[in-house]
């Protein structure tokens, strides 16, 4: 029995994968969108079929489920027994540093963080809670997306505020995408040929959300996001690094609300915000018909990232790969021609057919005569959740 059931739950949709870890293959994997609408979606795709869609409205998330596992029919490989659920776990906060085999107090630790991710933290806990009841004997497994930060040392995840309502409150940088920077660090090792733990490595996680990390011999010494996701780069509708006195000035200024303010720096600024599109795609083709306003935001886009790469470089003192992930990061030359634009002194070169070539797999886009080897790593945090969470239900793991 060596299949992995992963679960993403949202606070209105739940994405899966079933794997089946003997071949490291997927056997199902689908997405229940609009839980708690009249017309949520559940869009399934069996391996090797057409993928099945079912229009009807799923009232909450237990129904959810049912629904999903109905659609994975009875010769499907959750009919012949699970070897564990792992399930996405966005906040760990500082409790947690590695997956962690659910239990009660386990749940409790979960909801615990609900104040540091209130947007993430309860739909994550609906999953492990109605999977626990439809699989009471199936051990489940929570992954962190803070875990692989908590490796970085106080000079970077400690803000400078008055210690005490710091520590009070846990106000700290947390760092989030751990699963994807750790999944493309050790894919790129194996690419570099060396063993992690002597590679430094500057990971750049360029999707919707985005974030870089820098990793010193496969351990996170620094990131760009914070007590939350809003820190950091420019992403698709977040801002990324603000003087954090735009907030009172919009606040005494503007008259917006706290509320009002959250919602303009988390979901209507960034890309969306400069150009009116988030898609990355469709600023890129802008600005290729020459709309002025699309290249100065794709121009802000790569020199936000360039600035990192430099920082980080600092931070490493050694760096023996830039590596791009993503939906962004995997897909657009131009993008990560854009980042490494002006890199040259620091031993980066990228080549441009190298650079233009499509491919799903592991790749550098640098010349031969690159110092710093640029590659490109195609992440798969539910892969590497499935990894994780067979790895703790063998040997659970000191909490
Ligand atoms: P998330 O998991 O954070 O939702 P993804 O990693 O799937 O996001 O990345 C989504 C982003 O990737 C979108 O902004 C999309 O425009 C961008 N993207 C996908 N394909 C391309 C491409 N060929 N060129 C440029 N951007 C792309």
């Amino acid at each position: 029995m060596s299949n992995v059931l992963v679960l993403n739950t949202g606070s209105s949709s739940i994405k899966y994968q079933l794997f089946d870890m003997g071949r490291r293959a997927v056997l199902a994997s689908g997405l229940l969108e609009r839980i708690g609408e009249e017309a949520s979606r559940l869009s399934h795709r069996t391996e090797g079929a057409d993928p099945v869609v079912v229009d009807r409205r799923v009232a909450d998330h237990r129904e959810g489920l049912v629904a999903i596992f109905e659609a994975f029919g009875p010769s499907s490989g959750l009919a012949d027994g699970l070897a564990a659920i792992g399930h996405r776990v966005v906040h760990g906060g500082q409790r947690f540093s590695a997956p962690a085999v659910v239990d009660d107090e386990v749940v409790e630790a979960i909801r615990e963080q609900v104040p540091l991710a209130p947007l993430h933290n309860p739909g994550n806990l609906l999953g492990i809670e109605t999977a626990r009841a439809a699989f009471p004997a199936t051990p489940q497994v929570a992954v962190f997306d803070t875990a692989f930060h908590r490796t970085m040392p106080p000079r970077a995840y400690r803000y400078a505020l008055p210690r005490d309502l710091s520590s009070r409150l846990r106000i700290r940088r947390y760092g989030f995408h751990g699963t994807s920077h750790a999944h493309v660090a050790r894919k790129a090792a194996d690419l570099l040929g060396r063993p992690l733990p002597v590679v430094n490595l500057i990971t750049m996680h360029l999707g919707n959300g985005a974030s870089v990390a820098a990793i010193a011999g496969g351990r996170s010494v620094d990131t760009s996001m914070g007590l939350t996701p809003l820190e950091g780069l420019v992403m698709g509708t977040r801002s990324g690094d603000l003087d954090p006195a735009i907030v009172f000035y919009l606040h005494r200024e503007a008259g917006l609300s706290f509320d009002a303010i959250d919602t303009l720096l988390n979901k209507e600024s960034g890309m969306k915000g400069l150009t009116g599109a988030n898609d990355m795609r469709e600023v890129e083709r802008r600005a290729g018909g020459g709309d002025a306003t699309a290249r100065e935001a794709l121009d802000l886009y790569c020199y936000r990232i360039r600035k990192y790469v430099g920082a980080y470089a600092a931070a490493l003192g050694r760096v023996d790969a830039l590596v791009f992930t993503a939906g962004v990061g995997e897909n657009s030359p131009v993008v990560r021609a854009g980042v490494c634009e002006g890199l040259e002194w620091f031993g980066v070169r990228v080549d441009g057919a190298r650079n233009q070539a499509r491919s799903g797999q592991p790749r550098a886009v640098s010349t031969d005569d690159s110092t710093v080897p640029v590659l490109v790593v195609p992440t798969n945090e539910e892969l590497e959740i499935a990894e994780q969470t067979l790895a703790a239900i063998a040997t659970p793991l000191p909490r």
